[in-house]
């Protein structure tokens, strides 16, 4: 192994000669570009984008992820044991959108493989990717990122990478890394405990006291928004059966990625993934057993969600707050933040107290410069594509303006700590009305986002969040029930709806006479 080749030779000999395996000083790297492509959306991912998030390096990753409950969390907690040493290289991601641009992708992955190669060798290469990233020119942009990892860091230096539960995963990855971890949960409440699992791997492999073998099993199925969340069926039993193989004698860890539907890739699907210890006959049995039993189960991960409308009468009628998920608008996966169909259809059948938030920057201003107190008429969202409806015009007081960010310490979706949701501007309308309008396209996963602008959503019939699972850590504590609607967007739960070129055929549910043999 790599173990000592940044060491002198006189220090090998004593190593080997008298220090214990574990006393043996290692040094890992950890980088990553995070990205949940949606070739449906029309935002691409440009540098400016990731630089707005933050293209972190060195402290600055410590600053964002140390006390977070992230991936790279998890990978920095691995850094606390006696003689392990992770030197946080560069780490960025920005919110879902369209694919990320060839500047950007060149830019950054050429900046993670100079800084592999400036302060190399490496023991280990810890690797925070999201696993459905996109780029101009490398549809596998994950797998793109591992193999040129791989390839400054040669064939011997274990490399692990984490990912989200959303990745599109390819044996391009796979065959690039010693070790993938994915989350198992969805809202993504353990990223920090799978990268950790992922980090503990990498150390003993380094140690030699395992030699890790992966095995992916790619069914052709597809599972929909609706059905990903796992503390519900059909995703509980298929989660389970991942704990079952990861039990098995001789399995280091075992994986299922739920996959992102809004990607046009090949890949485009669910994923199963089994590490055993130096079997690679036991890891395929692994994965193809989760894989078999997913399949046999897979008209249940097809489903129906109610109509907007519908969903605004069943909020209406029923003990609030009820939660609505704005499906079609899911920023979590790519949505604009912006939709408007449920705030009209909500207007339109006189709902009140009714919350929800929308990006419209235009609309802060124009709530800055009345200021609190005053009343303000102007349109609102609507205003990146014609598929999230048009803008709604309002009348309302302006209750608040803040500058969007806060902090959240309670579990959130993909462990994330630190909001921005720039200028905020809070707007009262008729009827206990309260629309949040933000500058930054801002995900509903953290209730702190309304507490730090005197919001009480606990006080509302119906608050609609902009996601399908993502803002369930947030949201279900207070609600009294969580329905999911059926919007229209670059998230919409009709998968018809979207034009896939380059998916795989025969793919499930698209043909329903796809088959598959373990
Ligand atoms: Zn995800």
């Amino acid at each position: 192994m790599a173990l000592a080749t940044h060491t002198n030779a006189t220090m090998e000999v004593c190593v080997t000669a008298s220090v214990p395996v574990e006393a043996r000083p290692i040094r890992l790297a950890l980088v990553g570009i995070a990205h949940e492509t949606n070739t449906f959306s029309d935002v691409p991912a440009r540098y400016e984008s990731f630089e707005a998030d933050g293209i972190l390096r060195g402290d600055e990753v410590l600053a964002i992820h140390a006390t977070a409950q992230t991936t790279v969390a998890g990978f920095l907690e691995v850094g606390s044991e006696p003689g392990v040493t992770v030197v946080p290289l560069l780490f960025t991601s920005t919110g879902p959108c369209a694919q990320i641009t060839s500047d950007a992708f060149g830019r950054i992955v050429g900046e993670i493989i100079d800084l592999l190669r400036k302060h190399g060798p490496w023991d280990g290469v810890l690797l925070a990717q999201h696993g459905a990233a996109v780029a101009e020119g490398f549809p596998d942009a994950d797998g793109e990122v591992a193999s040129r990892v791989r390839a400054v860091v040669g064939p011997d230096v274990p490399v692990g990478m984490a990912l989200d539960m959303h990745g599109n995963i390819t044996h391009k990855m796979i065959d690039a890394t010693t070790v993938t971890t994915i989350y198992r949960t969805n809202p993504h409440i353990d990223a920090r405990v799978r990268a950790r699992e992922c980090a503990n791997l990498i150390l003993r492999t380094i140690r030699g006291e395992i030699r890790p073998v992966q095995h992916l099993e790619t069914p052709p199925m597809v599972i929909n928004i609706i059905k990903q969340y796992t503390g519900e069926e059909p995703m509980a039993s298929v989660v389970a059966d991942v704990d079952t193989v990861e039990g098995w004698p001789g399995m280091l860890s075992a994986s299922v990625a739920e996959g992102y539907p809004y990607a046009d890739v090949e890949e485009m699907g669910m994923a199963f993934l089994a590490i055993s210890d130096g079997d690679s006959e036991l890891a395929a049995r692994g994965s193809k057993w989760m894989a078999a039993r997913a399949w046999e189960g897979r008209e249940a991960f097809v489903g129906d969600v109610y109509s907007p409308e519908e969903a605004i009468a069943h909020a209406a009628s029923v003990p609030g707050p009820v939660v609505i998920m704005d499906v079609g608008d899911n920023i979590g996966g790519g949505g604009p933040a912006d939709s408007t169909f449920l705030l009209e259809i909500a207007l339109k059948q006189g709902v009140k107290n009714y919350l929800q938030t929308l990006y419209d920057p235009e609309a802060v201003a124009a709530c800055i410069e009345v200021g609190p107190g005053a009343q303000v008429t102007l349109s609102v969202g609507g205003k990146t594509d014609h598929r999230h409806g048009k803008p709604v015009r309002v009348t309302g007081t302006v209750r608040a303006i803040t500058d969007g960010v806060f902090e959240d310490w309670r579990p959130t979706h993909g462990g994330q700590r630190f909001f921005d949701g720039g200028a905020t501007g809070v707007l009262e309308l008729a009827g206990g009305v309260t629309l949040v309008l933000t500058s930054n396209r801002i995900g509903n996963t953290s209730i702190e986002q309304m507490y730090s602008c005197g919001v009480r959503p606990e006080l509302k019939q119906i608050i609609v969040a902009k996601g399908v699972v993502s803002p369930r850590p947030a949201y279900q504590p207070i609600a009294s029930e969580v329905i999911l609607a059926n919007t229209a967007g670059v998230t919409s739960a009709d998968l018809n709806s979207f034009v896939f070129v380059h998916r795989r055929k025969k793919l499930f549910p698209f043909e329903r006479e796809a088959s598959y043999r373990a």
